[in-house]
C-alpha cells in the first residue's frame, strides 16, 4: 500500500531559507508568518494529509461517487467524516479574507498545504479547491451584498461552491455556449441549460453548493464578449441567512472516468434555476478568468503533488528490492542481489523526478509570492510587476508542472516494475489521477498558446524583460568559483531561451503558426530555465548555510547533489527545445488534413 509523508523540512527551507518570507512582514497576513507559527501550521496540515485524506485516497478510487435516483450523489466512505474535520480545523479560510471569517495567511502557505492534500488525496483536495477558487473570484467581482451573504459560509466549509463553463459542444471555445440566462421583475434571472465534466458538482459533503455559471442574456453579443457570471445556489437563501427552497438545478448523470473517481465529475441541468448576476452582463469571462488564475496555479500544484507522492513510494521501493548485482561489483554480497537503487538507471529515474519536484515546489512557492506582491503589496509599482510576473508565469506553472507530473508519475511507477502496474501499489493510480490536470483548467495546449500569444507581446514584452532582467541581475551578483556550477549552465539555458525568444518575435510576426507551432516547446522552455533559477539559488543558499556550520549537513548536502543533477542532466534539455522551435511550423502545416 503506498504512504506518504508531507515534506514539512523541505517547504520551511524554502518559505524561510531561500523566499526568507519574514522579510514581507510589511504586507498583509505575512506578518503572523514567523517560523514557528508557519512550522505549527504544516506539521498540522502534514497531519491532516497523512493521517485522515492518504487513508482515504484507494477507497475513493475504488469506490468512487454514486448517484442516487433522487438525483443526489454519495461521495465513497469516510469523505464526509474527513470533510468534517477538515471544515471544523478552518483550513477552509487558511489563505482567506479575514474580513469575512478567513486567516488572512499569505498564498504562498496555501500552496504549500494545497501540495500536501493533492499528495494525499487529489479526487478529495478538489471539493474545497473548487470552493477556494470560488471565493476568491466572488471577493473581487461579488457585489458587498453577494460577498457578505455567501463567503463567510464558504469560507467555513458550509457551504461549497463550484465552476460551470463546459457544455457538450464548448470547452476551450467558449464563445459558442449556449446556457441562456432570462432577466426576471426581481432583479434575479432564470438560468437554462445544460453544463456538463463539472467537477464537485453534487455531493453529500456541505450542506448548500453556489454555483457560478457562465450564461447568455437574450441581447447579448455573440461570442466570448457576450457571455454573463451567475450565481446559483443549490438552495436557495432565506431573508435571514437561513437554507431555503432547493433550486431548479439538478445533476443528470456522474461520468466514468480514468482517474480521480471520488470527485464527482456531474452534468448538471439548469431548468429555469434561480441566480443572480455577479459583476456587470456580458463581461462574465473576467471574474471567470480571474477565478481560473488562481486555480490553474493550484492545478499545476496538482502536478508537483502527484509527482511528490509517487517519487517517495518510488524511492522507498527502490531501497528494498533486491534484484541483479552493481555493474561495478557486488555491494551486498551477503544477499542474494544488491538493492535496486545501486543500478544507475533506477538512480536517474528517481533524480529525474525529485529533482524536479524540488526545483518546482520552489517555483510554485515563487509564484504565489508574487501573487501575495499583486494582492497585498500597498506599493503600486511593486503590486503592478508582481502582477506581470504573474501573469507571465501561471501557464508556465499549470502546463509544465502537470506535465510532468504525469510524465514523473510514470517514471516513479516504472521504478517498481510489474509491481508498480499491480493496482496495489497504488502507483498506477497515481499516474490515472495525474494525467486530468493536463486537460481542465484549460489544456496545456491552451496555456502554451496564452503564454506565447498573450503573455510574451503584453506591454511590449514587459514581463519576458522583467524575467530576463531579474535573472541576469542574480547571474551577475555570484560570480564566485563555487557558484559556477551552479551559474554557468543556468547562463546557457538563459541564452537559449532568449535566442527562442527573439525567434518566436520574429518569426511569429511573419507567419502566426511558427509561434503557434513552437508555443508547448516554448513553455517548457520557461519551465525549465525557471526552475533552474529556483535550483541555483537553493544551491547557493545550501553552500552559505553549509559554511555557516548548519546542523543539518545531510539535507543541505542532499540539495546539492539533486542540484547538481538537474543542472547536469535536466537543464541542457534547453537546448532541444531551442532547436524544435526554430523548425518552425512548415513541416507540421504541410500535410494536407485528409492525410491524417
Ligand atoms: C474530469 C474533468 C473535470 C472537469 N471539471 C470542470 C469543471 O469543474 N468546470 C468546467 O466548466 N469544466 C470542467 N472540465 C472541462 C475541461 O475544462 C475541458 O474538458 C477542457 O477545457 C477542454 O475542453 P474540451 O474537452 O471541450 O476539449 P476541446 O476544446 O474540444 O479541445 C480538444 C483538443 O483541441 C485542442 N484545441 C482546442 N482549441 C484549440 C485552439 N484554438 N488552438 C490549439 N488547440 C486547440 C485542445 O488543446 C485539445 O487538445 C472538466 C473536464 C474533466 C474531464
Amino acid at each position: 500500500m503506498p504512504t506518504y509523508r508531507a515534506p514539512v523540512k523541505d517547504m520551511m527551507y524554502l518559505l524561510h531559507d531561500v523566499l526568507n518570507i519574514t522579510k514581507y512582514s510589511n504586507l498583509r497576513g505575512f506578518e503572523e508568518a514567523t517560523p514557528e507559527l508557519t512550522e505549527a501550521i504544516l506539521r498540522e496540515a502534514g497531519k491532516l494529509a497523512e493521517e485522515v485524506l492518504q487513508p482515504l485516497n484507494r477507497i475513493g478510487d475504488i469506490e468512487g461517487c454514486t448517484r442516487n435516483d433522487d438525483g443526489s450523489v454519495t461521495t465513497p466512505t469516510g469523505f464526509k467524516e474527513a470533510y468534517k474535520i477538515f471544515v471544523e480545523g478552518g483550513w477552509q479560510g487558511l489563505s482567506h479574507n479575514p474580513e469575512y471569517g478567513g486567516q488572512g495567511l499569505p498564498s504562498v502557505m496555501y500552496i504549500a498545504f494545497e501540495e500536501m492534500c493533492v499528495s494525499a488525496n487529489l479526487a478529495f483536495h478538489m471539493y474545497p479547491s473548487l470552493t477556494s477558487g470560488a471565493i476568491v473570484m466572488l471577493n473581487l467581482a461579488g457585489s458587498d451584498e453577494q460577498k457578505a451573504a455567501y463567503i463567510p459560509k464558504m469560507i467555513t466549509g458550509e457551504w461549497a461552491g463550484t465552476m460551470n463553463l463546459t457544455e457538450a459542444h464548448c470547452g476551450t471555445d467558449l464563445g459558442q455556449l449556449r446556457t441562456k440566462a432570462e432577466p426576471q421583475d426581481d432583479g434575479s434571472y432564470k438560468i437554462t441549460g445544460t453544463k456538463i465534466f463539472i467537477s464537485s458538482g453534487e455531493h453529500d459533503l456541505s450542506e448548500n453548493i453556489i454555483h457560478f455559471v457562465l450564461a447568455r442574456l437574450p441581447d447579448a453579443p455573440q461570442g466570448i464578449k457576450g457571455l454573463s457570471l451567475f450565481l446559483v445556489p443549490k438552495y436557495l437563501i432565506n431573508a435571514d441567512g437561513s437554507i431555503g427552497a432547493r433550486n431548479a438545478v439538478s445533476c443528470g448523470a456522474l461520468e466514468e472516468k480514468m482517474g480521480i473517481h471520488g470527485n464527482a465529475t456531474a452534468v448538471l441541468n439548469y431548468d429555469g434555476a434561480t441566480g443572480w448576476l455577479v459583476g456587470k452582463a456580458n463581461e462574465g469571462i473576467k471574474p471567470m478568468f480571474l477565478m481560473m488564475n488562481s486555480a490553474r496555479i493550484g492545478v499545476g500544484v496538482q502536478g508537483l503533488g502527484l509527482s511528490e507522492v509517487a517519487y517517495q513510494n518510488a524511492a522507498n521501493y527502490a531501497r528494498e528490492r533486491r534484484q541483479g548485482r552493481a555493474i561495478t561489483g557486488a555491494k551486498d554480497p551477503d544477499h542474494a542481489a544488491d538493492l535496486i537503487i545501486v543500478h544507475p538507471d533506477v538512480r536517474r529515474m528517481l533524480l529525474e523526478v525529485r529533482a524536479f519536484n524540488e526545483g518546482a515546489r520552489a517555483f510554485a512557492f515563487w509564484a504565489a509570492l508574487q501573487g501575495d506582491l499583486w494582492l497585498r503589496s500597498e506599493d503600486e509599482e511593486t503590486s503592478r510587476q508582481a502582477a506581470e510576473m504573474v501573469g507571465l508565469l501561471t501557464p508556465v506553472i499549470k502546463g509544465v508542472l502537470t506535465d510532468k507530473g504525469f510524465e514523473n508519475a510514470n517514471t516513479a511507477l516504472q521504478v517498481l516494475g510489474g509491481h508498480g502496474y499491480i493496482a496495489e501499489s497504488g502507483m498506477e493510480q497515481f499516474v490515472r489521477d495525474a494525467r486530468i490536470a493536463q486537460i481542465y483548467e484549460g489544456t496545456n495546449g491552451i496555456q502554451a498558446l496564452d503564454l506565447v500569444g498573450r503573455k510574451l507581446p503584453r506591454n511590449n514584452g514587459a514581463a519576458i524583460r522583467a524575467f530576463f532582467e531579474q535573472l541576469g541581475g542574480f547571474c551577475k551578483d555570484h560570480r564566485s568559483a563555487e557558484a559556477a556550477p551552479y551559474i554557468n549552465p543556468l547562463k546557457a539555458a538563459i541564452k537559449d531561451l532568449e535566442t527562442a525568444t527573439l525567434w518566436l518575435m520574429e518569426n511569429g510576426m511573419k507567419n502566426p503558426d511558427n509561434a503557434a507551432a513552437g508555443a508547448t516547446n516554448y513553455m517548457h522552455l520557461l519551465g525549465l530555465v525557471a526552475i533552474g533559477y529556483m535550483w541555483a539559488q537553493m544551491a547557493l543558499k545550501s553552500l552559505e548555510l553549509l559554511a555557516a556550520g548548519a546542523e543539518d549537513k545531510t539535507f543541505h548536502e542532499h540539495k546539492l547533489g539533486t542540484a547538481n543533477y538537474y543542472m547536469s542532466h535536466m537543464l541542457p534539455e534547453t537546448a532541444s527545445h531551442l532547436k524544435r522551435i526554430e523548425a518552425g511550423a512548415e513541416t507540421m502545416m504541410a500535410m494536407p488534413a485528409e492525410a491524417f
